[in-house]
């Protein structure tokens, strides 16, 4: 089974902060219009995605948004619980937090986790304005640890303009790494523009993961998102090819390709297109294009299958297909 440990859902407008979200990420024509008008855009509820992954192996992690009021969408635990309820076939879900109030923080990660079913924490330290590495936040980290939950973290590129680029920084997590060696960490994006501080991590640590979410939209070999995600030339080297050379050519002790994680971040990417990108013959034949070789069948296939389970081992095998 294909685990997409990182996509999203969320309902409009429940989920969004309304005046932040006019203010900071609508452009300026857009922000008088009525919800009415918005929603056709800016609505993804979990069936958008079911129909996507039809008939393929796919469970997806819905991956929870807390961006505060940089971005105005805080998606609800409860009702990411509830949509896991629905479908525990299809859907296993990673929590977001607030993270404010330390303690309250902290309380609502237990129940989460406890009650509500979470197999994870995400983490926005850019939209969420907060230092990721600074102590002050280390008691989240000790609760995700003793709950053996992964932390997934934004990293690098951000496009909010209210969004700090100083708090995005991967190497801030080399510190949490360090100082909470039993805490799983995953980077989000590979760490967008950052790839090679990213796997320099993964190399380092054994408990620093990545994932490769939406690095084909970036590299413009998925034209879904048609958005400013997608580059003006078509290239795909630069946020595709290269940071997947980049881990396959890393020094060792650690193999940094088992800890490359699959994920669509969608719906800023198909995951049916990105999983049909990354068969073997595909890839090939792409990576001969710039003269590259190619990457081993064993390793596409463990970024897709395998790699997941040292991350999320609670995620449980969903239906086979449909
Ligand atoms: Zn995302």
């Amino acid at each position: 089974m294909i685990l997409d440990v990182h996509m999203h859902a969320w309902r409009f407008p429940e989920d969004f902060d309304m005046p932040s979200f006019r203010t900071h990420t609508l452009p300026e024509r857009q922000r008088d219009y009525p919800e009415e008008r918005l929603k056709p855009g800016w609505a993804v509820p979990p069936e958008m995605y079911l129909k996507e992954i039809e008939g393929l192996d796919i469970k997806g992690l819905l991956v929870g948004m807390y961006f505060g009021k940089t971005f105005g969408v805080n998606v609800s635990n409860d009702w990411m619980a509830e949509v896991v309820k629905k479908y525990p076939d299809k859907f296993d879900f990673v929590c977001d937090l607030d993270v404010e109030d330390v303690s309250a923080a902290v309380k609502e990660l237990e129940r989460c986790v406890k009650e509500l079913g979470a197999v994870g924490l995400k983490l926005g330290p850019a939209y969420q304005n907060f230092k990721a590495n600074d102590e002050k936040y280390y008691p989240i980290y000790e609760k995700a640890q003793e709950l053996d939950i992964a932390i997934s973290f934004h990293s690098g590129h951000t496009n909010p303009t209210t969004a700090r680029l100083k708090y995005a920084k991967v190497l801030d997590l080399d510190d949490i790494a360090i100082d909470f060696p039993k805490l799983r960490i995953v980077v989000c994006h590979m760490g967008s523009y950052s790839y090679e501080d990213t796997v320099a991590l993964m190399g380092k640590h054994d408990n620093v993961f990545a994932d490769i979410s939406p690095l084909v939209t970036f590299a413009g070999l998925d034209r879904r998102a048609l958005n400013p995600l997608v580059p003006v030339v078509d290239y795909p080297y630069f946020h595709f090819l290269y940071p997947l050379m980049w881990s396959m050519s890393y020094f060792r002790p650690r193999d940094t390709t088992s800890k490359l994680l699959f994920g669509s971040d969608w719906p800023d990417c198909s995951p049916r297109t990105y999983v049909e990108i990354l068969k073997y013959e595909n890839m090939k034949a792409l990576l001969k294009e710039y003269n590259l070789p190619p990457i081993p069948r064993g390793t596409l296939d463990a970024i897709l299958n395998r790699n997941w389970r040292q991350v999320y081992p609670q995620v449980k095998r969903g239906a086979k297909k449909g």
